[in-house]
């Protein structure tokens, strides 16, 4: 089959590699219909992720057809199509019994790579290098999908893939970050990031209740903040953040603030409040500028949610202002299983349409060029889907 593999830090190609195949009685296989590159893909590609090898398939945001189940597997069958979520869980342990899949206790055979490193490993998630189990991704025409029966939900033949492709992460983690706010009625929730996770964090906030605050500097990222989401929004590159907030709620500032930006992936330095915060305290940071930003801006006894992924040691996090105000922190990857059910009922609903944030669509091949145009967003890019049949 064709695959998009990783020999790199920048370096991705299609090769031609070995079909997956079933290797335990609860796997299934699944032939790809649609797939997406995620933002966290480009942490992968720009190297930020040190357990990557030369040869890894990228890719966990996918959905298709089920072509083959192992002989334990019960509720699919060979034509199903469902969406499979990005985190990959056992549906036992005591983290599934509690709705909190992403830190699943058996799906990360690695998983004591990442336990040396922070104390315990969280659940496997696909294409997403060895210290998160290893598993091949899903930008490739077929994959392996351990514990069927736990993960792909089947989807309506009424709704295109292009609708409910989103919801093996992007969409649900959106909404989680949103949840994590605990939104009152009329709050005030400013989003860091208007890329895929933060639209669809805005657009969750917004239902749930909040006047929303997308944050920037893309042109056609803040134009759908306003049009996809109904957010005001900031360009953070012309104007100050921490000074346009600082007025919301008669000068108490935001209730909750979103960093759906995480790593900086894209070499864009310190800007705004975390310059500031460098200057005062004349400490060195180098990373985190979202969100040292959103802990600055938040109002005091606020929550600062963070869907954005973080790695490794963020030095001078400024954890004086998080104390001195009270605030709560809320993280980690999305439980996309606890979630999936209700928001499919939102799109065949009709109170959103997910494929609206979709740019770019070509077949698997132009892979390596759209990653490129993804992460630099050139030419307007806002969200890549890959065909790998086309
Ligand atoms: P993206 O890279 O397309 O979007 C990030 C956006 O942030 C870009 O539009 C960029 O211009 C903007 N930005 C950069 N610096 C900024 C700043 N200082 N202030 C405001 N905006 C700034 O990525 P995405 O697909 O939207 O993903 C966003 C983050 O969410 C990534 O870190 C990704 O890894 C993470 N993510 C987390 C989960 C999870 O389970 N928690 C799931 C999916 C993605
Ligand atoms: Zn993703």
């Amino acid at each position: 089959m064709k695959a998009l593999r990783w020999h790199g830090t920048g370096d991705v190609s299609v090769d031609t590699v070995d079909d997956p195949q079933i290797l335990e009685p609860t796997d299934c296989i699944i032939e790809t219909t649609l797939t997406a590159i995620c933002g966290s893909d480009l942490h992968l590609y720009d190297g930020y992720i040190p357990t990557m090898e030369d040869g890894d398939i990228l890719g966990h945001e996918f959905m298709g057809r089920v072509v083959e189940v192992g002989s334990e597997v019960q509720n699919l069958k060979k034509g199903d199509r469902v969406v499979v979520p990005f985190p990959i869980a056992c549906g036992h342990c005591h983290y599934c019994n509690t709705d909190q899949y992403s830190l699943c206790d058996n799906s990360n055979r690695n998983g004591e790579m990442q336990a040396e490193a922070y104390g315990y490993a969280a659940a496997g998630i696909f294409g997403y290098s060895h210290m998160l189990g290893g598993f091949d991704g899903g930008q490739a025409e077929y994959v392996r999908v351990p514990y069927a029966d736990v993960g792909p939900m089947k989807v309506p033949d009424s709704l295109t893939d292009e609708q409910v492709l989103f919801l093996t992460d992007i969409y649900p983690t959106g909404y989680q970050a949103a949840v994590n706010c605990d939104i009152e009625e009329g709050d005030t929730v400013v989003v860091w990031g208007s890329g895929p996770v933060g639209l669809f964090a805005q657009i969750s906030a917004k239902m749930l209740g909040a006047n929303v605050i997308g944050i920037d500097r893309e042109p056609e990222r803040l134009r759908m903040a306003e049009q996809f989401a109904g957010s005001a929004t900031i360009n953070f590159e012309d104007e100050d953040v921490f000074e346009k907030l600082k007025g919301l709620n008669d000068g108490r500032g935001p209730d909750a603030c979103i960093d759906a930006v995480g790593l900086e992936a894209h070499g864009l330095g310190l800007t705004g409040a975390a310059q500031k915060v460098e200057q005062t305290l004349k400490l060195q940071t180098d990373r985190g500028t979202a969100l040292i930003e959103a802990i600055q801006s938040c109002g005091k006894g606020g929550t600062v949610s963070i869907p954005g992924v973080y790695g490794g040691v963020i030095n001078h996090f400024n954890i004086g202002a998080a104390f001195g105000k009270g605030l709560t922190f809320k993280m980690g990857q999305t439980h996309v299983h606890k979630y999936i059910k209700d928001l499919l009922k939102h799109i065949e609903a009709g109170d959103l349409d997910p494929s609206y944030i979709i740019t770019h669509k070509a077949p698997l091949a132009k892979a390596p060029e759209l990653y490129e145009t993804f992460r630099d967003k050139k030419d307007d890019c806002v969200k890549v889907v890959l065909d790998p049949s086309w």
